[in-house]
């Protein structure tokens, strides 16, 4: 992509943001109605290209990439209006009679850049907030999963004009010229490390930011859990999307007097769902690419493996894989694994282990099994992560009510929902006098009694 046509692009958004059409309730209302029906006029082609990226059945591409945007976009149609009233709030006495009132208002021209592992949820769900705020956005899909890539910018190109949304293709350098252009707001989601390059970009502009990050997420199973059901959850979290999912659990910390009863049902559970033979279901994924094959390989190869372990590089495989036993200081505690390998350490001591989390960067995610409620308090209270389940995995994403985001090196701000409309809205606030009657008069500097009337006031 020509750094020109990218300047032209960005002139021809802020034009059109200008002329005010995506200020209007309706306009922003159809746009959504009009995603919606793109989407579902070409469902199929959507979910033959991600079957093509990640050899994802359309049932999993159907539940993990396509029904989300959908109740995004319903949820979003249905409160949009009141979403965006201007909200009169309370004025303080010392400013009366004046009245307060915040406004939400659209950024303008937007970036939205996506990753591979969820290619087309994770660009149209920021991209539904978007179109609710009345903003215009650039979108710079993932070049790795470049089958759902092209159906994105097909289907998009094709009912929207470029000036209002338009999908642009391209990898670092095409990312890298469009965060240095002057922007209004930039939404990331991707790694720690392409994260911190897109906020140093964004910096020289001061262009605001949502950073949609990873990281190491631990699942720790306490000694009161349900093993059956934590088992389950584990091995349905991890090894969904064959482990290439940003808040899959990375490792599992299991209190030492459960460990061989978890171990056992964990193997269990991973059988009953892939059977003997992964490579034979058809609803285990595949690794994205022979990079991020030969990475997840090493890993394997450097670890103790108890069940699992086989690999064909022909066909991107890896099996769903338990390591035992593991140390923090081991190689695979160092990076976010990003694959179907699933570590598991064991503790006695509540406190060593939250103490041991709290040393690292902070988790995207972090789930807990126990009932026991001064535990969950606990866990809950003393660990910094952007946000998790207890007694499951993976779930509390899908709630439009939560925002989902990460903290510290997992990441800033947050979206889903209403959070999103918010993300992508600038709260200006408006202070209304009238031009009448001026009690704040008493400021000037020629008033002798501003002083005793503060004090009379405010105390
Ligand atoms: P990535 O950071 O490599 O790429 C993300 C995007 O940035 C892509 O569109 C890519 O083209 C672009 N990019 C790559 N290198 C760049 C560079 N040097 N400069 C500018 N842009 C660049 O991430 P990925 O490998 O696609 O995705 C995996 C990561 O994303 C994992 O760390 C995962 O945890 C994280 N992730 C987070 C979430 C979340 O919601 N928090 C969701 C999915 C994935």
């Amino acid at each position: 992509m020509e750094k020109a046509f990218l300047e032209e692009l960005l002139k021809a958004q802020k034009n059109f943001f200008w002329s005010g059409k995506t200020r209007n309730i309706s306009f922003r209302i159809e746009a959504l109605n009009k995603l919606k029906d793109t989407i579902k006029a070409h469902e199929e082609e959507v979910l033959g290209a991600i079957y093509k990226d990640l050899r994802k059945t359309s049932m999993d591409g159907y539940a993990t990439e396509i029904a989300g945007v959908y109740d995004e976009i319903n949820y979003a149609i249905k409160n949009v209006r009141s979403w965006s009233k201007v909200q009169k709030v309370e004025t303080p006495v010392f400013l009366f009679p004046s009245k307060s009132y915040v406004h939400k208002e659209p950024f303008g021209v937007t970036l939205i850049i996506a990753p591979w592992n969820y290619p087309f949820q994770l660009l149209m769900l920021p991209l539904a907030g978007a179109i609710a705020a009345g903003n215009t956005a650039i979108l710079k899909p993932s070049e790795i999963s470049a089958n759902t890539a092209a159906v994105m910018e097909k289907i998009i190109n094709k009912v929207f004009p470029k000036e209002y949304l338009h999908v642009v293709q391209g990898g670092a350098n095409e990312t890298q010229t469009l965060i240095e252009m002057p922007l209004d707001y930039i939404f990331f989601t991707g790694s720690v490390a392409v994260g911190k390059a897109v906020m140093a970009a964004a910096a020289k502009n001061l262009i605001p930011l949502t950073l949609e990050l990873g990281g190491k997420s631990p699942a720790i199973v306490h000694k009161d859990a349900d093993l059956i059901l934590a088992a389950r959850k584990i091995a349905w979290g991890k090894f969904i999307n064959a482990g290439q999912t940003c808040i899959a659990p990375d490792y599992v910390l299991v209190h030492t007097n459960r460990k061989d009863d978890f171990l056992k049902e964990l193997k269990k559970a991973i059988r009953n769902f892939y059977g003997e033979d992964a490579a034979a279901h058809p609803r285990y994924c595949r690794i994205i690419n022979d990079r991020h094959f030969q990475r997840l390989n090493a890993m394997l190869n450097n670890a103790n493996t108890l069940s699992g372990g086989k690999t064909n590089a022909a066909d991107r495989y890896i099996e769903p894989t338990i390591i035992y036993p593991v140390q923090w200081d081991d190689p695979i505690m160092r990076d976010e694994i990003f694959g179907p390998l699933l570590p598991i350490l064991t503790y006695s001591d509540l406190d060593d282990i939250i103490r041991r989390i709290r040393e690292r960067p902070e988790p995207l995610s972090l789930y807990l099994f126990s009932d026991d409620q001064a535990v969950q308090t606990k866990v809950i209270d003393e660990i910094p992560f952007g946000g998790g389940a207890i007694n499951n995995t993976i779930f509390h994403i899908v709630s439009h009510f939560m925002p989902f985001g990460g903290v510290g090196t997992s990441g800033m701000g947050a979206y889903h929902g209403k959070v999103s409309f918010d993300t992508f809205s600038h709260a200006k606030s408006i202070l209304k006098s009238s031009s009448k009657f001026d009690p704040l008069a008493a400021v000037y500097p020629h008033k002798k009694f501003f002083m005793k009337i503060m004090r009379k006031i405010i105390g």
